[in-house]
């Protein structure tokens, strides 16, 4: 059961063959085992998980049952989910629960899909490891003794431990494709505004973006099918018609163009990388596709934009937390400016700190100018050379991480080593173009390796194609790791 997709786990409930209730608890089995092991989930309510389940069979039996619904799903802990503790991986939030759901959460909801639990994360989507948690790291099913990827490490560590057949997670500068990448499955990062930030705790309002993470990309596309729509209540989401995101799979790819940025291939990725997206890419030659050179100049620029416009951003967003309406507020102080300082001081980690350091400096008087204007015109530049280069191919590919797993420990204490780890995937967030990121391989330690498909704007059915394709050929999105067995 645990190996199905969400595909055809929805054709047998769809047939009557299994139940929404069966499958919730098969895999609340799994997690209670397993979950000591890999530390995916922070919060788990069987109850609730069992009482939307039996919603779902009703659903189902009264024939109105949709392709997500009786589906489990992971979510992120970023996303605000009525009822349920809503940390962000924060102490900060340690003791908020939701009074509200996310966008995400409602339409997941009305599909009839069952919230399985929420899933651990770097503090506030701030990191690329999942072990700026406070609730401590998640360990990687592929090597327990590797990080799964950040932030949205705990929703891709589930999905590659058969904890889950989907979940949901959010990019800002990777968080999506890179914790895919490290643990073998798929996700995608949507355009800038298809999927709907209102309920989504904010870390860098003008890059988050929410997205499916699955084992395959049919099931990326069933979940878009429900994540992706307008929502009035965020200001920056897009009034579009609605797509069908599965409208493009199974069409043929002969004769499309990828492109190859050779700032993808020039130096920089481990040796076992390149190797395995070289071979992706002559499987898709061998699929028809042609591939051209193309060039992103200004590439190597957008760790450093990244960290000037996020931090700012997020000094921004993180002031609401005061101490004085929710979340959490230091035990003792004398009078307000010091419970202002103490809850800040005692709430927030240290990744989160220095962000909100980074972010005031750049913005403040004398600095605006010479760091934050600077970043955001260079924003554009970057974003322009992604125009320049789909005036020549249909997609872009490279590698979505430029090592695969690195060890819990290994980088924590050197941020920089760290910030490079989304040197593929951050451009692509400034850009705000959509990227996904699905495996194609292992290296010689046996972990596995993420092969990144970026699309022009709005070109996330085509997208999803592209790797159906290549998923009809291979079978690198099958393979589980090991260890994962239950009784
Ligand atoms: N690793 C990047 C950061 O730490 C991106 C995180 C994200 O996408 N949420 O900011």
């Amino acid at each position: 059961m645990h190996n199905a997709t969400i595909k055809s786990l929805s054709a047998e409930l769809a047939a009557r063959k299994l139940s929404s209730v069966e499958l919730a608890k098969h895999f609340i089995k799994r997690i209670k085992v397993l979950n000591t092991k890999y530390h995916c989930f922070i919060t788990l309510d069987e109850e609730a998980s069992l009482k939307q389940a039996r919603a779902a069979d009703r659903l189902r039996a009264a024939g109105s049952g949709q392709p997500l619904t009786g589906i489990p799903i992971a979510q992120k802990d970023i996303f605000c989910t009525r009822g349920w503790l809503t940390t962000c991986g924060s102490r900060m939030l340690s003791n908020f629960i939701s009074p509200y759901d996310a966008h995400v959460v409602e339409r997941l909801n009305a599909a009839g899909a069952v919230n399985i639990g929420k899933t651990n994360m770097d503090e506030f989507a701030m990191g690329s490891s999942s072990e700026t948690s406070y609730y401590g790291p998640v360990r990687n099913p592929w090597d327990v003794s590797t990080v799964p990827g950040g932030s949205s490490g705990g929703s891709a560590a589930a999905v590659a431990a058969r904890l889950a057949p989907g979940a949901i997670g959010t990019d800002t500068g990777g968080s999506i494709r890179q914790p895919a990448a490290l643990t073998g499955i798929c996700g995608l990062k949507p355009t800038y505004g298809v999927v709907s930030r209102y309920g989504m705790v904010a870390f860098a309002s003008s890059l988050d973006q929410g997205g499916p993470m699955a084992r395959t990309a049919e099931d990326l596309a069933l979940m878009m099918n429900i994540m992706a729509g307008f929502d009035a209540r965020d200001s920056t989401s897009l009034e579009r018609e609605r797509e069908d995101y599965t409208r493009e799979l199974g069409k043929p790819i002969k004769g499309m163009k990828v492109g190859l940025p050779k700032e993808f291939f020039a130096k920089g990725a481990a040796p076992g990388v390149v190797k395995a997206v070289e071979a992706a890419v002559a499987e898709y030659r061998k699929l028809g596709c042609e591939t051209v050179g193309v060039s992103l100049p200004n590439m190597e620029l957008s760790v450093p934009v990244y960290y000037v416009l996020a931090p700012a951003e997020a000094s921004s967003n993180l002031a609401r937390y005061d101490g004085v309406r929710y979340g959490y507020r230091a035990p003792e102080y004398s009078d307000f400016t010091d419970m202002y300082k103490k809850t800040r001081a005692q709430g927030f980690g240290a990744e989160v700190k220095r962000r909100i350091l980074i972010g005031t400096y750049v913005l403040s008087h004398g600095y605006y100018d010479a760091y934050y204007i600077q970043a955001q015109k260079v924003r554009r530049l970057i974003a322009r050379d992604f125009a320049e280069a789909f005036k020549r191919c249909d997609v872009i590919m490279g590698p979505t991480s430029p090592t695969t797993a690195f060890k819990i420990g290994e980088k924590a204490g050197d941020p920089v080593q760290m910030y490079l780890s989304d040197i593929y995937t951050i451009a692509v967030n400034l850009a705000g173009l959509p990227g996904m990121s699905i495996p194609c391989g292992f290296d010689a330690k046996g972990l596995p390796v993420g092969l990144q498909i970026i699309g022009n704007y709005f070109a996330e059915a085509r997208m999803l194609n592209v790797a159906h394709q290549y998923q009809r050929a291979t079978d690198w999105h099958t393979r589980a790791p090991k260890g994962i067995e239950v009784n």
